[in-house]
């Protein structure tokens, strides 16, 4: 199973390492270093095998590769799947990240790594005992923190963006937006569109969390269905796909979870339906961008603001793009990716 999918995988390379005291497997997928060192969060996650977390590696690798070419940094494309029998804590978990951390310093700075799902601040602190080459430690540590509220940011830039190409304003105020999933991104996002005076509706399965948020809760799952001008999607990939299109009643998609699309055909789905899709690793983009400007590129505040901003200004350009071309949002994306990806 490992051979087909290396076979099939049109990256650079993957360092594996099994993790004798943990049982857990370690997978450094470097998908490409064309634009720059690459680079990628860390996945800490159970798998029914081993070959279905290297699966996930490469395609996300892939899909870091084409984000942040689309970003306009000097990065390529990494990503890192850590498959535990079970979520290590305590010592445990200590001793694999340690472990971890000697594996990508070993790399030499090929691959530098961050947070992604099931890990944190704590977590690159731990890595960040034994090599330099991970973003987003915690601030008393010499990283640049919880990198969400910059995520939330751009999904909210990107909002206002995607409202102005589909209405005649970008002004949120009035507008009816679903946020799906309130955790460290989407309460944020509710946040900064309550105080634009949008109409917040938030959905989480921890209703405590998106009561908390201010807005108005509605329950997960109906939510999907809600009519309303803008459904952003800020919990879990895939939630739109042949069975949920043909029954969302928004105008545009546009929110921070990954992979929200469960084939690629489903973007030409969304457009068939009258929505505008604005792609998830586009719109996104605010956390890697204070990762990779504050610790790398030696951006300050003001800087990662403006470069922040900027995501509204790619994604307009992604649907001028779309409409001249006649193409979905995602494949007009994945054109700019591979411009800049040529160019290099
Ligand atoms: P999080 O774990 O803090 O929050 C996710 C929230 O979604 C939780 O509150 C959870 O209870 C809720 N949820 C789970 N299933 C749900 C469902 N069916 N309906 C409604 N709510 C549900 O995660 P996060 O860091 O906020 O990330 C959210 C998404 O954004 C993920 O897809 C993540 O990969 C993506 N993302 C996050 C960042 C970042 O900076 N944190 C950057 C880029 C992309």
């Amino acid at each position: 199973m490992f051979e087909d999918l290396l076979r099939q995988w049109d990256g650079e390379h993957v360092v594996v390492r099994h993790d004798e005291a943990t049982g857990a497997w370690m997978f450094v997928c470097i998908h490409s270093t064309r634009l720059g060192p690459a680079m990628g969060g860390t996945r800490l996650k159970t798998y029914d095998e081993p070959s279905h977390a290297l699966e996930d590696g490469l395609r996300l690798a892939a899909g870091m590769t084409r984000k942040l070419a689309v970003l306009g940094l000097p990065c390529g494309g990494g990503k890192a799947v850590l498959a535990v029998p079970e979520i290590p804590e305590g010592d445990e978990r200590r001793g694999l990240l340690e472990r971890y951390g000697d594996l990508i310093e070993s790399l030499g700075g090929t691959y530098v790594t961050g947070p992604d799902v099931n890990t944190r601040e704590p977590d690159m602190d731990v890595i960040g005992s034994r090599t330099a080459h991970v973003f987003c430690r915690s601030v008393d540590n010499g990283g640049s923190g919880d990198p969400s509220v910059h995520t939330a940011l751009g999904v909210f830039h990107g909002i206002r963006a995607t409202l102005a190409h589909a209405f005649e304003t970008d002004d949120p105020a009035g507008r009816t937006v679903l946020v799906q999933g309130t955790g460290s991104v989407g309460a944020k996002l509710a946040r900064l569109l309550l105080d634009a005076g949008a109409i917040v509706l938030v959905s989480d399965v921890d209703e405590e969390r998106a009561r908390s948020t201010g807005a108005d809760p509605v329950p997960p799952d109906t939510a999907l269905v809600l009519e309303c001008d803008v459904y952003a999607p800020c919990a879990l990939g895939a939630t739109l796909n042949a069975d949920s299109i043909p029954r969302l009643r928004c105008k545009i998609v546009a929110g921070g979870a990954n992979n929200q699309l469960a084939t690629p055909e489903d973007g030409e789905r969304l457009r068939a339906a009258g929505i505008v899709y604005a792609p998830d690793y586009v719109i996104n983009g605010g956390g890697a961008l204070h990762g990779i400007g504050l610790e790398t590129l030696g951006w300050d505040a003001d800087r990662l603001e403006r470069e922040v901003a900027g995501i509204g200004d790619t994604l307009s350009g992604i649907y001028r793009q779309a409409e001249a071309a006649g193409i979905t949002t995602s494949e007009a994306a994945e054109r700019l990716a591979a411009e800049r990806l040529k160019r290099a």
